[in-house]
Protein backbone atom coordinates (compact mmCIF):
# COMPACT_ATOMS: atom_id res chain seq x y z
CA UNK A 1 0.00 0.00 0.00
CA UNK A 2 1.62 3.27 -0.85
CA UNK A 3 0.48 6.39 1.27
CA UNK A 4 -0.32 9.59 -0.12
CA UNK A 5 2.06 12.12 0.43
CA UNK A 6 -1.31 14.61 0.53
CA UNK A 7 -2.68 13.05 3.74
CA UNK A 8 -1.82 14.45 6.83
CA UNK A 9 -0.82 17.88 5.11
CA UNK A 10 -1.87 21.03 6.90
CA UNK A 11 -2.42 22.59 3.40
CA UNK A 12 -3.12 26.67 2.99
CA UNK A 13 -3.93 28.63 0.09
CA UNK A 14 -3.07 31.79 0.94
CA UNK A 15 -5.23 34.07 -1.82
CA UNK A 16 -9.09 33.05 -3.43
CA UNK A 17 -11.72 34.84 -4.06
CA UNK A 18 -15.02 34.89 -2.70
CA UNK A 19 -18.64 34.51 -4.08
CA UNK A 20 -19.47 38.35 -4.71
CA UNK A 21 -22.50 39.68 -4.72
CA UNK A 22 -24.60 37.19 -5.47
CA UNK A 23 -22.27 33.85 -6.13
CA UNK A 24 -22.72 30.55 -5.73
CA UNK A 25 -23.62 29.53 -2.09
CA UNK A 26 -20.04 28.08 -0.65
CA UNK A 27 -21.96 25.17 1.32
CA UNK A 28 -22.35 23.10 -2.17
CA UNK A 29 -20.14 22.01 -5.10
CA UNK A 30 -20.74 24.51 -7.70
CA UNK A 31 -19.16 25.83 -10.40
CA UNK A 32 -16.90 28.14 -8.49
CA UNK A 33 -13.14 26.41 -8.24
CA UNK A 34 -13.52 26.61 -4.16
CA UNK A 35 -16.77 25.58 -2.05
CA UNK A 36 -16.27 23.49 1.20
CA UNK A 37 -17.45 20.25 -0.60
CA UNK A 38 -13.80 20.91 -3.25
CA UNK A 39 -11.55 22.11 -0.05
CA UNK A 40 -12.52 18.59 1.54
CA UNK A 41 -12.08 16.90 -1.57
CA UNK A 42 -9.06 18.20 -2.19
CA UNK A 43 -8.22 17.90 1.35
CA UNK A 44 -6.98 21.97 1.76
CA UNK A 45 -6.94 22.98 5.66
CA UNK A 46 -7.52 26.03 5.42
CA UNK A 47 -7.89 29.37 2.64
CA UNK A 48 -7.28 33.27 3.17
CA UNK A 49 -10.56 34.64 1.62
CA UNK A 50 -9.85 38.26 0.26
CA UNK A 51 -11.84 40.80 0.44
CA UNK A 52 -10.95 42.25 -2.85
CA UNK A 53 -11.59 45.79 -3.56
CA UNK A 54 -10.85 47.19 -7.10
CA UNK A 55 -8.72 50.79 -6.97
CA UNK A 56 -11.55 52.97 -7.87
CA UNK A 57 -11.46 57.44 -7.48
CA UNK A 58 -10.23 58.14 -4.33
CA UNK A 59 -12.53 61.14 -2.80
CA UNK A 60 -14.88 61.20 -0.01
CA UNK A 61 -17.37 59.15 -1.76
CA UNK A 62 -15.09 56.73 -3.11
CA UNK A 63 -13.46 56.03 -0.53
CA UNK A 64 -16.50 55.12 1.92
CA UNK A 65 -17.81 52.96 -0.99
CA UNK A 66 -14.24 51.00 -0.75
CA UNK A 67 -14.65 50.88 3.05
CA UNK A 68 -18.77 49.58 2.79
CA UNK A 69 -17.81 46.89 0.12
CA UNK A 70 -14.56 45.33 2.23
CA UNK A 71 -17.06 45.63 5.58
CA UNK A 72 -19.83 43.17 3.34
CA UNK A 73 -16.89 41.39 2.05
CA UNK A 74 -15.37 40.49 5.46
CA UNK A 75 -19.56 39.51 6.42
CA UNK A 76 -19.78 36.78 3.46
CA UNK A 77 -16.64 35.24 4.25
CA UNK A 78 -17.26 35.36 8.08
CA UNK A 79 -20.78 33.39 7.20
CA UNK A 80 -18.53 30.77 5.41
CA UNK A 81 -18.39 29.84 9.40
CA UNK A 82 -21.94 29.48 10.89
CA UNK A 83 -22.03 28.80 14.30
CA UNK A 84 -23.99 25.96 13.91
CA UNK A 85 -20.96 24.01 13.00
CA UNK A 86 -22.19 23.15 8.94
CA UNK A 87 -19.26 24.69 7.04
CA UNK A 88 -15.66 26.00 7.91
CA UNK A 89 -14.10 27.59 11.21
CA UNK A 90 -13.21 31.47 11.39
CA UNK A 91 -9.37 30.98 11.77
CA UNK A 92 -7.63 34.36 12.73
CA UNK A 93 -4.47 32.86 14.39
CA UNK A 94 -2.20 29.61 13.82
CA UNK A 95 -3.35 28.07 16.86
CA UNK A 96 -6.75 27.89 15.50
CA UNK A 97 -5.59 26.66 12.01
CA UNK A 98 -3.97 24.21 13.30
CA UNK A 99 -6.73 22.79 15.85
CA UNK A 100 -9.14 23.59 13.19
CA UNK A 101 -7.07 20.61 10.97
CA UNK A 102 -7.03 18.33 13.64
CA UNK A 103 -10.97 18.52 13.89
CA UNK A 104 -11.04 18.01 10.03
CA UNK A 105 -12.56 21.40 9.55
CA UNK A 106 -11.44 23.86 7.05
CA UNK A 107 -10.27 26.74 8.36
CA UNK A 108 -11.30 30.28 6.78
CA UNK A 109 -8.78 33.32 7.36
CA UNK A 110 -10.18 36.71 6.20
CA UNK A 111 -7.94 38.99 4.49
CA UNK A 112 -8.01 42.64 2.52
CA UNK A 113 -6.54 42.68 -1.04
CA UNK A 114 -5.79 46.61 -1.31
CA UNK A 115 -5.38 49.32 1.05
CA UNK A 116 -8.00 51.26 -0.58
CA UNK A 117 -10.22 49.80 2.03
CA UNK A 118 -9.21 52.05 4.91
CA UNK A 119 -8.78 55.23 2.38
CA UNK A 120 -6.79 57.17 4.86
CA UNK A 121 -8.62 56.15 7.74
CA UNK A 122 -5.90 54.44 10.40
CA UNK A 123 -8.56 53.50 12.90
CA UNK A 124 -10.43 51.36 9.95
CA UNK A 125 -7.05 48.87 10.60
CA UNK A 126 -8.20 48.09 14.17
CA UNK A 127 -11.90 47.33 13.54
CA UNK A 128 -10.40 44.93 10.31
CA UNK A 129 -8.07 43.45 12.45
CA UNK A 130 -10.97 43.10 15.33
CA UNK A 131 -12.98 41.09 12.36
CA UNK A 132 -9.93 38.53 11.94
CA UNK A 133 -8.35 40.11 9.05
CA UNK A 134 -4.93 38.64 8.74
CA UNK A 135 -3.17 39.77 5.92
CA UNK A 136 -3.84 43.27 3.87
CA UNK A 137 -2.75 43.79 0.58
CA UNK A 138 -1.58 47.22 0.30
CA UNK A 139 -2.31 47.99 -2.89
CA UNK A 140 -4.72 46.36 -6.37
CA UNK A 141 -3.62 47.51 -9.66
CA UNK A 142 -3.46 51.34 -9.46
CA UNK A 143 -2.25 53.10 -7.20
CA UNK A 144 -3.77 54.46 -3.96
CA UNK A 145 -3.45 56.46 -0.66
CA UNK A 146 -0.97 54.50 0.59
CA UNK A 147 1.84 53.43 -1.74
CA UNK A 148 2.33 52.55 -5.91
CA UNK A 149 1.22 49.79 -7.31
CA UNK A 150 2.79 47.41 -9.69
CA UNK A 151 0.40 48.19 -12.78
CA UNK A 152 -0.95 51.58 -12.62
CA UNK A 153 -4.27 51.92 -13.83
CA UNK A 154 -4.82 54.67 -16.80
CA UNK A 155 -7.79 56.03 -15.99
CA UNK A 156 -7.15 57.18 -12.64
CA UNK A 157 -3.49 57.36 -12.43
CA UNK A 158 -1.18 59.92 -14.76
CA UNK A 159 2.23 58.37 -13.70
CA UNK A 160 3.83 55.08 -13.03
CA UNK A 161 4.84 56.55 -9.66
CA UNK A 162 2.99 58.57 -7.33
CA UNK A 163 4.66 58.14 -4.31
CA UNK A 164 7.68 56.87 -5.24
CA UNK A 165 7.03 53.58 -3.27
CA UNK A 166 4.78 53.97 0.36
CA UNK A 167 3.41 57.33 1.66
CA UNK A 168 3.83 59.02 4.71
CA UNK A 169 0.14 57.13 5.32
CA UNK A 170 1.50 53.91 3.85
CA UNK A 171 4.11 53.52 6.20
CA UNK A 172 1.97 54.73 9.06
CA UNK A 173 -0.34 51.86 7.90
CA UNK A 174 2.30 49.03 8.13
CA UNK A 175 3.20 50.80 11.80
CA UNK A 176 -0.48 49.82 12.79
CA UNK A 177 -0.32 46.87 10.75
CA UNK A 178 2.24 45.48 12.59
CA UNK A 179 1.22 46.71 16.34
CA UNK A 180 -2.24 44.90 15.59
CA UNK A 181 -0.81 41.45 13.60
CA UNK A 182 -1.83 42.26 10.50
CA UNK A 183 0.52 40.94 7.78
CA UNK A 184 2.11 42.66 4.94
CA UNK A 185 0.93 41.86 2.00
CA UNK A 186 3.29 42.90 -1.19
CA UNK A 187 1.51 41.20 -3.73
CA UNK A 188 0.39 43.89 -6.34
CA UNK A 189 2.69 46.37 -5.22
CA UNK A 190 5.50 48.43 -7.55
CA UNK A 191 9.00 46.82 -6.61
CA UNK A 192 9.63 50.80 -4.38
CA UNK A 193 6.72 49.83 -2.45
CA UNK A 194 7.74 46.10 -1.96
CA UNK A 195 11.53 46.91 -1.08
CA UNK A 196 10.31 49.86 1.28
CA UNK A 197 7.81 47.98 2.91
CA UNK A 198 10.03 44.74 3.45
CA UNK A 199 12.61 47.09 5.12
CA UNK A 200 9.82 49.15 7.38
CA UNK A 201 7.72 46.47 9.15
CA UNK A 202 8.81 44.80 11.95
CA UNK A 203 7.22 41.68 11.47
CA UNK A 204 8.18 39.95 7.60
CA UNK A 205 6.07 41.02 4.40
CA UNK A 206 4.38 38.30 2.21
CA UNK A 207 3.65 38.17 -1.52
CA UNK A 208 0.86 36.23 -1.11
CA UNK A 209 0.26 35.33 -5.13
CA UNK A 210 3.06 36.72 -7.26
CA UNK A 211 6.07 34.64 -9.44
CA UNK A 212 9.35 35.32 -10.92
CA UNK A 213 10.26 37.82 -12.76
CA UNK A 214 13.39 35.68 -14.27
CA UNK A 215 11.09 32.80 -15.53
CA UNK A 216 7.64 34.98 -16.65
CA UNK A 217 8.89 38.75 -17.37
CA UNK A 218 5.41 40.17 -15.94
CA UNK A 219 5.19 43.55 -13.81
CA UNK A 220 3.64 41.21 -11.24
CA UNK A 221 5.96 39.33 -10.64
CA UNK A 222 9.13 39.30 -8.25
CA UNK A 223 12.57 39.82 -9.53
CA UNK A 224 15.95 38.57 -8.42
CA UNK A 225 16.90 41.77 -6.20
CA UNK A 226 12.99 41.64 -4.67
CA UNK A 227 13.43 37.74 -3.68
CA UNK A 228 16.95 38.74 -2.01
CA UNK A 229 15.13 41.12 -0.13
CA UNK A 230 12.30 38.41 1.00
CA UNK A 231 15.17 35.93 2.39
CA UNK A 232 17.14 38.83 4.30
CA UNK A 233 14.45 39.84 6.11
CA UNK A 234 12.90 36.59 6.83
CA UNK A 235 9.63 37.04 4.21
CA UNK A 236 7.57 34.93 2.14
CA UNK A 237 6.40 34.76 -1.78
CA UNK A 238 3.81 32.24 -2.30
CA UNK A 239 3.63 31.07 -6.10
CA UNK A 240 0.14 31.80 -7.16
CA UNK A 241 -1.66 29.85 -10.24
CA UNK A 242 -2.11 32.24 -12.46
CA UNK A 243 -1.35 31.40 -16.20
CA UNK A 244 0.01 34.93 -17.62
CA UNK A 245 2.55 35.15 -14.08
CA UNK A 246 3.84 31.72 -14.82
CA UNK A 247 4.35 31.62 -18.60
CA UNK A 248 4.66 34.42 -20.85
CA UNK A 249 0.75 34.36 -23.22
CA UNK A 250 0.57 31.55 -20.77
CA UNK A 251 -3.71 30.01 -20.27
CA UNK A 252 -5.06 27.25 -18.41
CA UNK A 253 -4.92 25.52 -21.31
CA UNK A 254 -1.14 25.78 -21.87
CA UNK A 255 -0.08 26.05 -18.56
CA UNK A 256 0.38 23.59 -15.93
CA UNK A 257 1.27 22.30 -12.34
CA UNK A 258 4.56 21.28 -14.04
CA UNK A 259 5.37 25.11 -14.80
CA UNK A 260 3.70 26.18 -11.31
CA UNK A 261 6.77 23.75 -9.61
CA UNK A 262 9.37 25.55 -11.84
CA UNK A 263 8.68 28.99 -9.96
CA UNK A 264 9.12 26.98 -6.96
CA UNK A 265 11.97 25.33 -7.83
CA UNK A 266 13.55 28.78 -8.55
CA UNK A 267 12.68 30.20 -5.76
CA UNK A 268 14.22 27.67 -3.62
CA UNK A 269 17.61 27.21 -5.21
CA UNK A 270 18.08 30.93 -4.91
CA UNK A 271 16.60 32.04 -1.16
CA UNK A 272 15.58 28.69 0.22
CA UNK A 273 12.52 26.96 1.32
CA UNK A 274 11.62 28.79 4.12
CA UNK A 275 10.59 31.65 2.03
CA UNK A 276 8.28 29.87 -0.39
CA UNK A 277 4.22 28.83 -0.29
CA UNK A 278 1.81 28.11 -2.79
CA UNK A 279 -1.30 30.11 -3.39
CA UNK A 280 -4.04 29.72 -6.65
CA UNK A 281 -5.75 32.84 -6.80
CA UNK A 282 -8.52 30.68 -7.75
CA UNK A 283 -12.38 32.85 -8.58
CA UNK A 284 -9.71 35.65 -8.94
CA UNK A 285 -8.24 34.46 -12.17
CA UNK A 286 -6.09 31.63 -11.30
CA UNK A 287 -6.50 28.10 -12.82
CA UNK A 288 -3.74 25.47 -14.17
CA UNK A 289 -4.07 22.34 -16.04
CA UNK A 290 -3.87 19.46 -13.32
CA UNK A 291 -5.24 22.44 -10.68
CA UNK A 292 -8.25 23.69 -11.95
CA UNK A 293 -9.90 23.63 -8.78
CA UNK A 294 -9.28 23.58 -5.36
CA UNK A 295 -9.94 19.22 -5.46
CA UNK A 296 -7.56 18.77 -7.62
CA UNK A 297 -4.94 19.87 -4.67
CA UNK A 298 -3.31 16.77 -4.40
CA UNK A 299 -1.71 17.21 -7.90
CA UNK A 300 0.65 20.13 -6.85
CA UNK A 301 1.58 17.88 -4.05
CA UNK A 302 2.17 14.81 -6.67
CA UNK A 303 4.62 17.13 -8.47
CA UNK A 304 6.05 18.02 -5.53
CA UNK A 305 7.22 14.64 -4.73
CA UNK A 306 7.78 14.28 -8.27
CA UNK A 307 10.95 16.76 -8.09
CA UNK A 308 12.16 15.14 -5.23
CA UNK A 309 10.79 17.32 -2.55
CA UNK A 310 10.26 15.37 1.26
CA UNK A 311 7.32 15.67 4.08
CA UNK A 312 9.25 18.10 5.38
CA UNK A 313 9.82 20.75 2.49
CA UNK A 314 6.47 19.83 0.67
CA UNK A 315 4.63 20.59 4.62
CA UNK A 316 6.66 23.71 4.86
CA UNK A 317 5.59 25.00 1.37
CA UNK A 318 1.74 24.18 1.38
CA UNK A 319 1.56 26.12 4.99
CA UNK A 320 4.15 25.55 7.42
CA UNK A 321 6.39 28.95 6.29
CA UNK A 322 2.93 30.63 6.13
CA UNK A 323 2.06 29.81 9.86
CA UNK A 324 5.24 31.04 10.88
CA UNK A 325 4.77 34.20 9.23
CA UNK A 326 1.70 34.63 11.08
CA UNK A 327 2.98 33.68 14.28
CA UNK A 328 5.35 36.19 14.25
CA UNK A 329 2.71 38.68 13.04
CA UNK A 330 0.83 37.69 16.62
CA UNK A 331 4.03 37.98 18.91
CA UNK A 332 4.73 41.08 18.17
CA UNK A 333 1.23 42.28 18.56
CA UNK A 334 1.34 40.65 22.18
CA UNK A 335 4.11 42.77 23.11
ZN1 LIG B 1 -4.63 39.89 -6.80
Amino acid sequence: MTIDPHDGLLAIDTHVDIPWPDGPSPFTDGPRCVDLPKLKAGRVAAVCFAAYIPQGPRDAAGNLAAHERACQMLDAIAAMAPRDNSGGVLTTTADAIEAAFAKGRPGIIPAIENGYALGRDLGALDAFAARGVRYITLTHNGHNDLADAAIPRRDLDDAETEHGGLSELGRAAIQRMNALGILVDVSHAAKSTMLQAAELSRTPVVATHSCMRTLCDHPRNLDDFQLDTLRDTGGLVQITAMPPFLRARGRSDTVGVSDFVDHIDYVVRRIGIAHCGISSDFDGGGAITGWRHAGESGNMTAELVRRGYGNEDIAALWGGNFLRLMRKAEEYARK
